[in-house]
Parts: structure tokens; C-alpha cells; sequence
């Protein structure tokens, strides 16, 4: 039992060591690389932001930020409670008492599981969803509202059951070395699913027709040429049909990869959606998503080495209520099946599902870091290849007004939220920006006059 568990361990240490030296290396900690004639500007909401929209702003921060935090407390500490007491074992007892192959076993206890937390989640989401409604953000009636949350459960079952059939799968098969199966096949799912994501999951919930003919779709596309990255469509989503808020994206990687905007964008002036697109530009030609996603499979390889680690403490697994394989004891009832304790019941599925959580609760600021420095770069992208800052300013403070961002977050919002830089940041590297090329500066949009 020792080998394996170093073995595992050392892995680990290793997968970690190597994907905090390739972020430090290829985060862009300085997006915007180069002397800043008279100095960085200072971000300041107060400059191109009125005090209704300030006020506004931080009267929709305080509406969402209960739910939101609420939310995510209730979540982790009921995760924590099932998969670290005997709860969530005796749960998943009770979900699979009629199911004897462990597959179905499995699939079941991964249903009952995710059903049961996303159940939890439901007043927060409800309480959540009827701020956006307040604030005109929402556009759904509740029964769309309703089916997308179905539609979304649904996509977990898929996404869980078949990422933990494949771990007890190779669990019972590689009883002592399944960490190096796990891991790797962790990987390739983690890549299979963010290549898969925008041609099976993403028409599940819109629909995406490609830019109509047009000066718009032909400048987007000349933009592109011009930028050397080879877009052949511009997709557009009916996000309309849930949402005023604007957004536009880049998902998938190579045959998969599409720039989507939402149907929203399109009632902007033209040169704002360009000034969109070629921040998007800017995400394709670094290939943003393909990086980020090996980089977090990465991540993900180390944390189920991590897994096995606990998996076959006897401590933990007793105090989850699963019999490790050493006990003694022979359980009441049946036989049990001999490649079913310890690690392989599926009734440590519950602990799986909390050391998840654990490890995502741990990443999320860390991926939130590298990601707003990395959308910062897309925006400086956007900068050079539009050369047309005041537009881009325009733009930002069309983003933020319509969504109603956060315009000042705090300290905690940035860590746990913020995946982009703040309005008033992305406008002020704009000034840096035209400050660096000696163009003119971006005038305050409330500024006198205006
Ligand atoms: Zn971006």
C-alpha cells in the first residue's frame, strides 16, 4: 500500500510544481508591455461612469451578492456534511438500495447526488434570478427558467456519470495503481469535454445562426484577415430569449473553435462590436482556450492523485461511513463484493464529490488571477488592432451599464468572482494604451457636456 501512495503523491507534487511554474512563466502579468508616458492611469469609476449609474451599480451588487454568497456557503458546507460524515454514504445506501451492478450503482448514486445538491441550490438560484427580473436583466418567464435549469441538471448527469463510471471503473480494475489511469484519463476527459462543449452542450441551451450578410460581417471578417487568425463564421446566439445583457465569446479549439456574439451586441454601433470581436481575436490568436484548458486538465490530473491519496486513508473512508478494505469485519448481509470496498464502493462517491469541491474552491481565485490577466491581454489585443481607444471605452462602459457590473468590487468579489478585470480597469488601459501611442485620449464620458 506504500508504494502506490507515494507514488501518487509524488506525481501530485509534481503535476502542482509544474503548473504554478507554466502560469507564472505565460500569464501575462503585464498585459500591456511597454513605457507609459506619464504614468499608468489610476482607475476611477467616477471619470466616464454617472453617479445614477454608480449608484445603480452598487444597488445591484448589494441585491446580488446574498444569494450569491449564501449560495455558495449552503453548497459547500452541505457537500462537506455529506461527503466527510456518514451522511452522503447512508444517502447513496438508500438511492441504490435495489441496484446491484456497480455501474448502475454508480450512475445512480452520481444522479441522486447532483440532484440533491442542485435541489439545495434552488432557493438561491430562484432568489438570485428574481433580482435579475427586478433589474430587467431576465427576460425569461419562469417556466424557460425552470427547463434551463432542467436542461443544465441534465448536462451535469451526463458530465458526472460518465467521469465517475470511468474512476470506480478503473478503481476496481487497478485497486492499487488507478491513480496513473485516473489521471490521465481525467486529462483526456478535461480536453474532450472543452473540445465537445460548443457542438454538444452549448445547443442545448441556444440557438446559433451565422451572422447575416453584411458591412458588419464583412468588416469582422476583413478585421480577422488583417489579424491573421482564420475565421470563417461569426456566430450569433439567441441569448435575447434570457437575457438584455451583452456578451460575445470565444469556445472550442481547432475544428471546434467559433466566435459566438450575443444576438444583444447587434443593436450596438458597428464599431463597438468590432472593438468585441477583436478582443475575441485576441483570445484565438493565443489560442486562450486550448491553453487554458490543458493547463487546467493538468491541474485536474494532479488533484485525482491527490484523490487517491485520500481515497485509501482508512481514516477518511471510515469517517465518510465506508468500509475501507483493511476492516475486519465482515459486513452484515450478503457477500459483499470483493472489488466493491474501500475506495470502489460507490458509496465514497459522496467524498469524491467534496474533495471536488475542495479543490475547486481552492483553484477558483487562482484561475480567476491568471484569467483577468489573460482578458486583459485580449483587450490590449483588441487596442492594436482597432488603434481606436475611444470606441473601446465606449464599449466598456456599454458593458458594464447593461450588465450592471461591479464597478468597484472588493477584495473577496475579485477573488471569487471577477474572471474579467472591472469596468473602470479595462478603460483605464485604454488610456494607457493611447497615452502610449501618443493618440488622442479617451475624453471622459462624464465629462463636462456631456
Ligand atoms: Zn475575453
Amino acid at each position: 500500500m506504500r508504494v502506490p501512495r507515494l507514488a501518487a503523491a509524488v506525481t501530485a507534487a509534481v503535476l502542482f510544481v509544474t503548473v504554478g511554474i507554466v502560469l507564472a512563466v505565460t500569464t501575462p502579468w503585464n498585459p500591456l508591455p511597454g513605457h507609459v508616458p506619464g504614468g499608468h492611469v489610476e482607475p476611477d469609476p467616477g471619470l466616464d461612469y454617472s453617479p445614477s449609474e454608480i449608484a445603480r451599480s452598487r444597488a445591484f451588487d448589494s441585491a446580488v451578492n446574498p444569494p450569491a454568497y449564501a449560495g455558495l456557503v449552503v453548497g459547500v458546507l452541505l457537500v462537506l456534511a455529506l461527503g466527510f460524515t456518514p451522511l452522503g454514504s447512508r444517502f447513496i445506501g438508500w438511492a441504490t438500495a435495489r441496484v446491484r451492478r456497480w455501474p448502475l450503482r454508480v450512475a445512480v448514486a452520481a444522479v441522486a447526488l447532483t440532484t440533491l445538491l442542485r435541489l439545495a441550490g434552488l432557493p438561491f438560484d430562484i432568489w438570485n434570478e428574481s433580482v435579475l427580473r427586478r433589474y430587467g436583466i431576465s427576460t425569461q418567464a419562469w417556466p424557460e427558467w425552470l427547463v434551463d435549469q432542467l436542461k443544465s441538471l441534465a448536462v451535469t448527469w451526463v458530465i458526472y456519470t460518465i467521469a465517475l463510471l470511468l474512476l470506480y471503473g478503473v478503481v476496481r480494475r487497478f485497486p492499487r495503481y488507478w491513480w496513473a489511469g485516473a489521471a490521465a484519463g481525467g486529462f483526456v476527459l478535461v480536453v474532450a469535454v472543452s473540445f465537445l462543449y460548443p457542438v454538444v452542450v452549448e445547443p442545448v441551451f441556444n440557438k446559433f445562426h451565422s451572422l447575416p450578410q453584411g458591412r458588419l460581417r464583412t468588416d469582422l471578417l476583413a478585421m480577422a484577415e488583417r489579424d491573421g487568425v482564420p475565421v470563417e463564421d461569426v456566430l450569433v446566439a439567441d441569448a435575447s430569449r434570457r437575457t438584455t445583457s451583452l456578451n460575445a465569446y470565444v469556445s472550442g479549439f481547432g475544428s471546434t473553435r467559433r466566435i459566438v456574439l450575443y444576438d444583444t451586441l447587434l443593436k450596438s454601433p458597428p464599431a463597438r462590436v468590432e472593438s468585441i470581436v477583436g478582443h475575441e481575436l485576441g483570445h484565438a490568436k493565443r489560442n486562450d482556450v486550448l491553453w487554458g484548458t490543458l493547463v487546467g486538465a493538468l491541474g485536474i490530473a494532479g488533484a485525482i492523485c491527490l484523490l487517491h491519496l485520500l481515497m485509501t486513508s482508512p481514516r477518511l473512508l471510515r469517517r465518510a461511513g465506508v468500509d475501507p478494505e483493511t476492516s475486519q469485519e465482515p459486513a452484515p448481509g450478503p457477500v459483499p463484493d470483493p472489488k466493491g470496498t474501500g475506495a470502489a464502493d460507490p458509496r465514497s462517491l459522496a467524498l469524491v464529490l467534496a474533495l471536488v469541491t475542495v479543490a475547486t474552491q481552492v483553484g477558483t481565485p487562482v484561475q480567476n488571477l491568471v484569467s483577468r490577466r489573460i482578458e486583459a491581454r485580449a483587450d490590449a489585443h483588441a487596442l492594436n488592432l482597432t488603434r481606436d481607444p475611444s470606441t473601446f471605452v465606449s464599449m466598456q462602459h456599454e458593458l458594464s451599464v447593461r450588465n450592471i457590473s461591479d464597478l468597484s468590487p472588493d477584495a473577496l468579489e475579485y477573488l471569487l468572482w471577477l474572471t474579467h478585470p472591472a469596468g473602470p480597469d479595462r478603460i483605464a488601459m485604454a488610456r494607457d494604451w493611447a497615452r502610449m501611442h501618443r493618440a488622442q485620449a479617451p475624453p471622459p464620458l462624464n465629462g463636462p457636456g456631456s
